[in-house]
């Protein structure tokens, strides 16, 4: 190969790639968030107060209402669930290889009747973006402070649950109470209150989606 259709090779291919290139790197990707139901299918997660209601339906109602409300353009909502559908941990985090998203949030709830009321935030040290991650935590807890009683905040911990560590994105786990508590679980199975807070946690998607840039 002579020396100057190397040259010409490797100009073209240059060409190519930046061809190819920059037009991606130009169009704005609306930021990515994974919203995910805890539990469903034969998995009802806790079970709380005279086993009513199981954490499975009440996880769902409030990723339903954040359906329902979500109306950003610059945000791009996906769900691991839609339905009462059974999905292994790993099928939850693959999601965010396949869709490459800005964020995951899993919505659960406890059924320890010791822990106080309120919800409470976790993120993995062992996820690839742990300082984001935290970051996020820090700005959610202070947005959500103002929805305070009967729902305050509790803190925010640090814990390698699979779905925190394996996703390829930052990611926190949102508690949202207590379901063994009688008084909690009324107030979390209240349609008034889980689309009120779908609509607290829209807000706070959009202020991390303007942090992002
Ligand atoms: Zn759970």
């Amino acid at each position: 190969m002579s020396k100057r259709y190397l040259a010409i090779t490797l100009v073209i291919t240059l060409i190519i790639g930046l061809g190819m290139h920059i037009p991606r790197k130009a169009a704005k990707k609306p930021f990515t968030v994974v919203i995910d139901a805890g539990h469903g299918g034969h998995d009802p997660g806790a079970i709380g107060y005279e086993s009513s209601i199981p954490e499975k339906t009440i996880t769902l109602a409030i990723s339903n209402e954040i359906k329902k409300q979500a109306k950003n353009k610059k945000i791009k909502f996906l769900y691991t669930r839609e339905g009462d559908d059974f999905l292994t941990l790993k099928e939850r985090t693959a999601l965010t290889s396949l869709e490459e998203p800005d964020l995951f949030i899993s919505i659960h709830l406890n059924n320890s009747a010791k822990i106080k009321t309120g919800y409470k935030l976790f993120y993995s040290d062992s996820n690839q973006f742990a300082d984001l991650s935290q970051q996020y935590c820090q700005i959610v807890a202070n947005e959500l402070a103002l929805i305070g009683d009967p729902f305050p905040f509790t803190g925010i911990k640090q814990a390698n649950f699979f779905v925190l560590k394996k996703t390829a994105c930052p990611s926190f786990l949102i508690d949202l109470g207590s379901i063994s508590k009688p008084k909690d679980l009324a107030w979390l199975t209240h349609t008034d209150n889980q689309a009120e807070l779908a609509s607290q946690l829209i807000d706070v998607i959009e202020q991390l989606e303007k942090h992002s840039h």
